[in-house]
């Protein structure tokens, strides 16, 4: 079995992995490159060219899958790269949420033409001479999976991005039960060995942060954050319920719990009563067929007639088109991305606005990503003979936790020992 890391040895984001065997070649993800923080996130019209992707794609040897490991751009970026017969498998929850993305965050993008896949969680696939294993683990987006792959007698778990601070924590569970002691190559993602090294709050714990920020403002409380970070609804959810308030989704938002309404029967599916859905001006509506949510609608001036009932989900682009640049008084603004994207001008904008407003903006977050701490014990847990470092910009910290480490440098092919 031959391993090459194409892109991500030593970079956050543009994930690209090739597994071969003498007759069968797949790739994991087709990362787009996360683009500096003072760029847009993508391009909004056309196509990029992608050196590593056309490589991989035009060998005499045909692709015979590609693995996606969550709807996040820096694995999924590159889909409309695939060739059109080539198979794209991935979890069903990833695939709504690429779908959710399409139709509300990316309207002007052509759509996606691919040969789309379901693989369901711990149900082997055979591919070629090559079976895959995906087990659904927990991140920043619905629907991430590790893959676990045998071929050639080797065993390569890859573990896409994850974390274990999450409400899901079982799910990881079963992967180290089912992993534990059976694995040659453990291809493990590192962001948080670039630097960030205490371990954050769980997602438990911001949710106690942010139900008290919510009880203590006085007025509107918008809420930042990604609809198809599930994790991060419930949070937001919950905390709006505890503080006797309601929640108002956009359609993007009402969308998502639609898609994944039967999907998590353990976490809470709002009923149409426990939240209204808000249609900012220049957002896609809700699909008809898709919402049970869609008479429930809020517009903002209801909303702003009683703002201390609502938590309402808010993006900057709302700032102009909907509060025609002002703020209500004495507004909360709970911001939970990355800290990083604050640097960007729109969120510099708001932020501004916010204190205009005399209100407060408050940074609650915590990572998507395992924190160094719990990579140890997860790859104690799985105990692999082979460490190889993904998505990092640490490799060498690797080396210092983990004495089995190989350090491989994009592009160069690795014969699995
Ligand atoms: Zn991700």
């Amino acid at each position: 079995m031959k391993l090459t890391i194409h892109r991500g040895a030593n970079q956050i984001g543009g994930n690209c992995v090739e597994i071969a065997t003498d007759s069968t070649r797949i790739i994991l993800d087709v990362g787009l490159p996360l683009p500096p923080l003072n760029q847009p996130p993508q391009p909004k019209r056309g196509r990029v060219t992608d050196d590593v992707i056309k490589a991989v794609f035009d060998k005499p040897q045909p692709v015979a899958a590609v693995l996606l490991s969550h709807a996040h751009l820096d694995h999924s970026g590159l889909l409309d790269h695939v060739p059109p017969g080539v198979p794209v498998w991935m979890s069903k929850g990833t695939s709504k949420m690429l779908m959710a993305a399409e139709i509300f965050a990316n309207p002007e993008k052509k759509r996606l033409e691919i040969n789309e896949c379901v693989l369901p969680p711990r149900s082997p696939q055979r591919i070629g001479n090559i079976m895959v294993t995906g087990y659904t683990v927990n991140h920043s987006v619905f629907g991430a999976m590790a893959f676990l792959i045998e071929a050639d007698g080797k065993r390569v778990l890859y573990s896409g991005d994850l974390r274990l601070h999450g409400r899901t924590q079982g799910m990881t569970k079963e992967l180290t039960a089912d992993a534990a002691g059976k694995v040659d190559v453990l291809l493990m993602e590192g962001t948080h060995f670039s630097g960030d090294r205490e371990p954050g709050l769980s997602e438990e714990q911001l949710g106690e942060e942010i139900t008290k920020d919510i009880r203590s403002a006085p007025g509107l409380v918008l809420a930042c954050f990604s609809p198809t970070h599930l994790d991060r609804f419930v949070t937001f959810f919950r905390a709006t319920k505890a503080s006797g308030r309601l929640f108002a989704a956009d359609h993007y938002t009402a969308f998502v719990l639609h898609m994944i309404n039967g999907e998590v029967p353990r976490n809470p599916h709002p009923s149409a009563k426990e939240v209204r859905v808000f249609g900012p001006r220049g957002q896609a509506r809700i699909p008809k067929v898709a919402s049970r949510y869609e008479h429930n609608e809020i517009s903002l001036e209801d909303i702003l007639r009683e703002p201390s009932r609502y938590v309402m989900i808010f993006r900057p682009s709302m700032l102009g088109k909907d509060f025609k640049g002002k703020l209500p008084d004495g507004v909360r603004c709970i911001y939970s991305y990355w800290t990083g994207y604050l640097a960007k001008q729109d969120f510099r904008i708001a932020r501004a606005k916010v204190e205009e407003a005399r209100g407060v903006f408050v940074e609650r977050h915590t990572s998507g990503h395992i924190f160094e701490r719990d990579a140890v014990e997860f790859v104690e847990d799985v105990s692999p003979q082979y460490i190889i470092p993904i998505h990092t910009t640490d490799s060498y910290r690797f080396r210092i936790l983990f004495a089995n480490s190989v350090l491989l440098k994009d592009g160069v092919v690795w014969e699995v020992p």
